[in-house]
């Protein structure tokens, strides 16, 4: 786990609010502990104005830099072929050379998502970086196989967390932040903090 400061971290998320309901209290606080974050968003399938700039607004909520990796144009991210997205993901990791990646779960039940997981996969056979790996719903991640493998104390950055997911105004009927509070309280009885995000470590190095 990253923990220098000056750490290069790179998070990946099909669509511009899973990163923040997913991993929002650990890229706060890698932040708030000296790491740079970027956070990529692979694609925005609908309304595409409003939602690109919540993602940006999230983002700046978490102290991250964002990057939209399917710029101007409205598109889901299985409308790009696989060895497209796998060279853009190339690219990017080749050029910010980081630390730690952070992509979505193999077990997550949406398509899209399991997608970005299969991409991150393949465009990190040449980084030598730590890898983990999120569940973007609190009701997919509740179910979650990864419960237990990690888990990261979002104590101080629970509440920057919550902010970065009510950036996303367009989503917040379907957004529920009781149950990411829920969730991360859940997380923390099982990890001993009072407030916890619970990860796949697919990488990891000592
Ligand atoms: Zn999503």
């Amino acid at each position: 786990m990253i923990r220098n400061s000056g750490g290069r971290v790179i998070a990946f998320g099909a669509h511009p609010d899973d990163m923040e309901i997913g991993a929002g209290g650990m890229i706060a606080r890698l932040v708030k502990e000296g790491a740079k974050v970027t956070m990529a968003v692979v694609s925005c399938p609908s309304n595409s104005n409003q939602r690109v700039e919540e993602a940006r607004r999230g983002a700046e909520t978490l102290g991250a830099e964002f990057l939209l990796i399917n710029e101007n144009r409205e598109c889901r991210v299985e409308d790009v072929p696989m060895y497209e997205l796998v060279r853009r993901f190339d690219h990017l990791i080749g050029d910010l050379k980081p630390d730690l990646v952070i992509t979505h779960g193999k077990t997550d039940l949406h398509f899209d998502h399991g997608l970005v997981h299969t991409a991150t996969i393949s465009a990190m056979r040449r980084a030598p970086c730590d890898l983990i790996a999120y569940l973007s719903s609190p009701e997919m991640n509740a179910q979650s196989r990864c419960v237990g493998q990690c888990f990261v104390n979002i104590t101080d950055t629970m509440d920057t967390k919550l902010a970065a997911i009510a950036c996303h105004q367009s989503q917040l009927p379907k957004l529920d932040l009781e149950s990411s509070k829920d969730l991360a309280r859940a997380m923390g009885r099982l990890s001993g903090f009072q407030y916890a995000e619970a990860y796949e470590v697919l990488r990891f190095r000592i």
